[in-house]
């Protein structure tokens, strides 16, 4: 079709859209920056603009600089955008983890997981020890390295979970929910085993399991070893079942060792060697955490 009208009348000023005919070129810019959605170009072209002066470098150069730092912006947008959606109840990473707190934990699968190609294999992760040795910073800490890598996320505990799904089913809404869980690339339920479910809700939670396998990774973290999950689900078929589908391809992170959260407090309680006078005492900053501690 031509873009001229029919009887080639030429096309009158006041119907153009608005903008491109009149005002400065600043202001023709930044509204087609918005349009066009390229707020670091927006905020960066005239200082860039500047240093290429300074520079000397040609208008390609000074193109190409400019749509690098859009490009790099925009992943960081992504990402935040994807940790955001994930919903985590803190943001932790391995950076803050201290391997050597939890000896029972293989440092090394750690590691090799944080990579995420699990992702791509579909393979689950279940993180099982006591209370207060890092599963949930773990879970939390792969969960981030998810989303820096690209994948969608989903954080919750087990009781948060069954709770969204009983209220999505009496909401009618429960397809939408389990496509959506369905869906995420990783789904990590943090917590199972501190609260036992209604044969309903042991029902419900099998279902995402089910829908999951094979399809998507799924992060459980629990203070229960394997045999007694039964008492959480209820019913040992379901159970049995549910572990099944669960652990088919699995990396199991036995994560059983002293509270992190205890020991911490008690080394803040503990009398130091300086304060009973140990003269061979000698103070040290701790270049991990910043701490004073003493040798
Ligand atoms: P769990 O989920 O196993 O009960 P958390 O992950 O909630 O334990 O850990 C309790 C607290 O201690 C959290 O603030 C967590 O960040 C911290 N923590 C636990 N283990 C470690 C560790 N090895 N290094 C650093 N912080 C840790
Ligand atoms: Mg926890």
């Amino acid at each position: 079709m031509s873009a001229t009208k029919k009887d080639d009348k030429p096309v009158a000023a006041e119907t153009m859209p608005s903008g491109t005919t009149s005002g400065t070129p600043q202001l023709l810019l930044t509204h087609h920056l918005k349009q066009l959605r390229l707020p670091t170009i927006l905020r960066e072209y005239d200082k860039v603009a500047r240093e290429a002066a300074r520079e000397g470098i040609d208008h390609t150069a000074y193109l190409l600089r400019l749509v690098e730092l859009e490009l790099i912006d925009r992943e960081r947008r992504v990402v935040e955008r994807r940790i955001r959606q994930a919903r985590f109840p803190a943001v932790k990473s391995f950076d803050t983890f201290d391997f050597v707190a939890i000896p029972s934990l293989n440092k090394m699968l750690v590691l090799e997981l944080s990579r995420c190609e699990y992702i791509l294999r579909r393979d689950n992760i279940i993180a099982l020890g006591n209370s207060g040795t890092g599963k949930t910073h773990i879970g939390l800490s792969l969960g981030l390295a998810a989303c820096q890598k690209g994948f969608s996320v989903a954080f919750t505990t087990a009781a948060g979970l069954v709770h969204q799904l009983m209220e999505a089913r009496d909401e009618r809404r429960l397809l939408k929910l389990q496509r959506d869980l369905a869906a995420v690339k990783l789904l990590i339920i943090d917590e199972l085993g501190y609260v036992p479910f209604s044969t309903a809700g042991a029902e419900l939670l099998f279902e995402v399991f089910s829908q999951r396998y094979e399809r998507g990774s799924t992060i459980v973290t629990s203070n229960l070893p394997f045999e007694e999950w039964t008492s959480v689900f209820g019913a040992e078929r379901l159970t049995g079942a549910l572990l099944d589908r669960l652990t088919h391809h699995v990396h199991i992170l036995s994560m059983n060792g002293e509270s992190y959260r205890l020991t911490q407090s008690a080394r803040r309680r503990k009398p130091t060697a300086m304060e009973v006078g140990d003269p061979s005492a000698v103070e040290a900053v701790d270049p991990d955490t910043g701490e004073i501690t003493t040798r």
